[in-house]
């Protein structure tokens, strides 16, 4: 039906934006041009959005999102839109390379002066040898699900360069055949308001 039709154009554009901001990241990091403005984000809310973008292709693979942010995870003072590139990349990963059936956890701690941002799936895993790898561009672990899911071997990439122009760092952890999480610590300053009093999360 055009329903049909018209919800794959969406999503094939939706993909191709997704592509050419990538690949805009990918440029402004190589050349130190990357801007950051910090402002107040809501990580929570961040979260369910991304969840949200995802919902329909999660929902199509049986996939549950699951979400935890701590309740001590003050208002950050953060790019919203790297922090949102980061995520919308590492939970769209989590998505391809599970199969159905499986879970996918994001969870948001302090530790110390960082925010831990972890995000953790039950699915295909990443061979030992092929994660120091996947920091560089243009990456794919040549395994028969990974090639089924088009991608453009940036994604980890850029999440890792953005990580660390915001001045934290990103990390693989992976077990072949029983899932990946992937941690993003960020600084976490507090967003302050006029008073100069901490911004208080809004309550979920
Ligand atoms: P892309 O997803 O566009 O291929 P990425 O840089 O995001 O590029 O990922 C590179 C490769 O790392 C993927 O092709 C895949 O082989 C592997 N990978 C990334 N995330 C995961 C994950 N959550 N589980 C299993 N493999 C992953």
């Amino acid at each position: 039906s055009s329903d049909v039709c018209s919800s794959d154009l969406h999503r094939s554009g939706s993909y191709l934006m997704d592509l050419i901001e990538d690949m805009l990241d990918a440029v402004r990091l190589e050349a130190g041009a990357l801007k950051l403005t910090p402002e107040p984000v809501d990580l929570e809310a961040e979260i369910r959005s991304v969840f949200a973008a995802l919902r329909a292709e999660a929902e199509r693979k049986r996939l549950v999102f699951t979400s935890e942010v701590a309740a001590d995870v003050p208002l950050l003072e953060l790019d919203l839109r790297a922090l949102r590139r980061i995520l919308l990349n590492l939970v769209g990963n989590a998505v391809k390379f599970t199969d159905a059936g499986g879970t996918i956890a994001v969870r948001g701690t302090l530790d110390g002066p960082r925010v831990v941002v972890a995000v953790s799936d039950t699915g295909i895993g990443i061979a030992p040898e092929k994660i120091g790898l996947l920091g560089q561009p243009f990456v794919q672990v040549d395994d028969s699900l990974a090639r089924r899911n088009a991608g453009s071997g940036l994604g980890l990439a850029i999440c890792k360069g953005l990580a660390e122009a915001m001045g934290g760092s990103l990390e693989i952890v992976s077990r072949v055949g029983q899932g990946t999480t992937v941690t993003v610590r960020l600084p976490a300053t507090p967003a302050v308001g006029a008073a100069g009093r901490p911004l208080v999360r809004p309550a979920a």
